[in-house]
This record gives C-alpha cells, sequence and structure tokens, in this order.
C-alpha cells in the first residue's frame, strides 16, 4: 500500500499531463512565458486574491512574504509549536526571532487564546513584535475569525502558511486567502503537487505582490538590470507550471470531492476506537493528512509497528516540535507554554491516504487498526 498515491494520480491524468508536457518542452521557453501566468491567474481566481506569484518552492514563499513584509532583524513573529520546521526556518532565515505558540489539541492549529498570553508576555517584555504566521496543518484553516482580529487589535501582519491547506475553506473563504500575505507549497505530496519543487505568494496588495515579483528575481527594478534590492532566484520552472495547471483542474473536478468521501469512511470505520480528526462546522479540510490520535506514545508506537508489519505505511508528522529543534536551541520559550504540541509528537499518527485511496485498502486500514486493539484487550 502506498502511503499517498501520486502514481494512481499519474495514471489517471496522464494523457493531460504528457501532451501538455510535451507542448511546453517543444515550444522552448523553460523559464516564465505564457504558462506560468496562465496558472497565477487561475490560482488567484479560484483562491480569491488579486495576485498570485509562483516561485521556487513553499519554503521560499514564506521567505519573500516575509521579506516584502519587511520583517527582518530584531522582529518577532509568532508561529505554532507544532508545524513542519520551514515555517519557523523562514522566520529565522530572514533574521527575525520565531516565538512558539501552542497549538489546539481538537484542531492542531495555532490556539488563540494562547496566541493573546504570548502577545502580552511579548508587549511586556517590550519586544519588537511584527507578525503572527499560521499554519493550516493537516490541510485544515487556522482560526481565522478570531486571529484576524487578535492581528488587528494588536498591529500584527498575518501570514498564512497555506502548504497543507490549498483548496481547505472556512465559511465562505478559501485557504492561501487569509490574512496580509499567503503562501502554499507544490511539494508533490502536498493538496497541489507538481513533479518537483515550486510554491507561491497570494495577496490582495498590489505593493506586497510588486514586491515579491521583485524579490523573487535578484531584486529586479523595472529595468531587468538595474537591481534595486538584495533578492533571490526563485522561479516556478514553466514545465511545473503546465503540469499544475493539469493537476489543478483534476483537483477541482474530482479530488475535493472524491478525497471528502474517503475522509468520512475513515471517520466512520474508526471513530469508536481511535481519535479521529476534528473538521469545525464551518471548516473544510484539503486533507493533506488524515491524521488519528491515540492515548500516548507507546500505543501510537505499537500501532504504528503492527501496521507496518502488515504492509501498511504510516507517518508521525512531526515527531518534534519546533522548541525541541537543535537548530532553535538559542531562541527562547517556556516549556510550560507548549504542553499540547509536545504531547502531540507522541500521540499524533498520519493514516495512507489520498484521494485515490481504494474501498479495500481503507477496509484493510480500518481491520488492521482494530485488529490492533482488540489483540490488546
Ligand atoms: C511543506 C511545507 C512547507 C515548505 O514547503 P516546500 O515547498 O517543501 O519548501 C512549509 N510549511 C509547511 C506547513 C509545509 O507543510
Amino acid at each position: 500500500m502506498d502511503f499517498r498515491n501520486l502514481k494512481k494520480q499519474y495514471e489517471v491524468i496522464k494523457d493531460k499531463v504528457d501532451s501538455r508536457l510535451l507542448e511546453t518542452i517543444k515550444k522552448g521557453q523553460y523559464i516564465g512565458g505564457n504558462e506560468v501566468q496562465e496558472l497565477e491567474r487561475l490560482l488567484s481566481d479560484y483562491v480569491g486574491t488579486k495576485h498570485c506569484i509562483s516561485c521556487g518552492n513553499g519554503t521560499d514563499a514564506l521567505v519573500l512574504a516575509l521579506r516584502a513584509l519587511g520583517i527582518g532583524t530584531g522582529d518577532v513573529v509568532f508561529v505554532p509549536d507544532f508545524t513542519f520546521f520551514a515555517s519557523a526556518e523562514s522566520i529565522s532565515s530572514v533574521g527575525a526571532t520565531p516565538y512558539f505558540v501552542d497549538v489546539n489539541e481538537d484542531t492542531f492549529n495555532i490556539d488563540p487564546e494562547r496566541l493573546i498570553e504570548a502577545i502580552n508576555i511579548c508587549k511586556a517584555e517590550g519586544k519588537n513584535i511584527k507578525a503572527v504566521m499560521t499554519v493550516d496543518l493537516y490541510g485544515l484553516p487556522a482560526e481565522y475569525n478570531k486571529i484576524e482580529n487578535i492581528c488587528n487589535n494588536h498591529g500584527l501582519k498575518l501570514i498564512e502558511d497555506g502548504a497543507q491547506g490549498f483548496s481547505g475553506m472556512l465559511n465562505d473563504k478559501i485557504a492561501c486567502s487569509f490574512g496580509n500575505v499567503a503562501t502554499t507549497s507544490f511539494f508533490p505530496a502536498k493538496p497541489l503537487g507538481c513533479y518537483g519543487d515550486g510554491g507561491a505568494v497570494f495577496t490582495n496588495s498590489d505593493e506586497l505582490a510588486s514586491m515579491v515579483r521583485s524579490l523573487a528575481v535578484h531584486g529586479k527594478g523595472k529595468d531587468k538590470y538595474d537591481n534595486e534590492r538584495i533578492g533571490y532566484n526563485s522561479r516556478l520552472d514553466t514545465i511545473q507550471a503546465s503540469i499544475l495547471i493539469e493537476k489543478f483542474k483534476q483537483l477541482i473536478d474530482f479530488e475535493i470531492g472524491e478525497v471528502d468521501k474517503k475522509a468520512r469512511v475513515y471517520n466512520e470505520g474508526l471513530k469508536d476506537i481511535v481519535k479521529i480528526p476534528f473538521i469545525p462546522d464551518g471548516y473544510r479540510s484539503a486533507w493533506a493528512q488524515y491524521t488519528i490520535t491515540l492515548k500516548n506514545e507507546d500505543e501510537r508506537n505499537g500501532l504504528s509497528k503492527f501496521l507496518k508489519e502488515k504492509g501498511i505505511p504510516t507517518m508521525v508528522y512531526y515527531p518534534k516540535t519546533m522548541s525541541g529543534q537543535t537548530a532553535f536551541k538559542n531562541v527562547e520559550y517556556d516549556k510550560n507554554k507548549l504542553k499540547v504540541s509536545e504531547k502531540l509528537t507522541k500521540t499524533v499518527l498520519s493514516l495512507p491516504f489520498s484521494p485515490y485511496i481504494t474501498d479495500e485498502e481503507q477496509n484493510e486500514v480500518i481491520n488492521s487498526i482494530k485488529d490492533y486493539f482488540n489483540g490488546r484487550k
């Protein structure tokens, strides 16, 4: 069994992808060009932002967003303690300092109450707080209805790390449209993935958009050879854009609906045995992962091992908090305020999942999990 069946997806869209890919190669433009523009327009129309700027990967997208907001040395940016390393890494790589905030045990996303607490602590200490970076973990948008207000009340910018969230929704808004600026990743296993690295930045601000475009191409000015600032070389390949155009259609026409059905199959089969993902009213998950929560580390590791022996792959996203990372050993944090994140690193387990998982595969996973718990009783 595959953890995320990307080969199956390719089989389904092979003809369309192959012909578009060949067409792009034949045309001979490999950087920029119509495909990149077409993709950016498709994605910004869908997400509902004025601008979409594609770039090299999801980590670059975060760095470009932070730089465009003017965040740098001496600034503090709030970020969940329970996320993929790149979220916090991007903050440090522009010279700012991440401030780790605990997450909600049910949604896995940054906890608005803990965020307010963290803001007040930093204010009392006279820290130069600038922004909040939320993460739509496993595909579920963060609590933007609350977080946008918190940011407004405290004069903070909001960056949505939508690497896992693309196609998720909160009420009538689609993920990657929240905050001042949002980002996503087209890493192959993400909800919208290409066949290599890729990413994008979304914003309604003309000013931020033109800054991101400049930074992504060596800080270019109006004249290509007058560079106004130090930037990066971070572009989405034309080939990847052409693949993404086809994959985006498949996401909209088929995958979004399908993945929700598959999630309900797991929910039904597993709800009486383990803690299943919680999707609050008004939210739609992009289902980047289907993640269950076990009682403790022994139970989690035992189940993972048991499934592995039966040929069922599982993953632990993530076995370490940000505060526990060696690279952040010099970043200040209060362990007592990050207990949920710490606990989740020991209890979460992501199951094989994608819009292409079959009924047989899902039944096998569900029955194996049942066997594990029956055997232990
Ligand atoms: C994957 C991911 C990123 C980084 O994306 P890349 O394209 O791999 O650089 C950033 N944040 C989160 C939450 C991610 O899951």
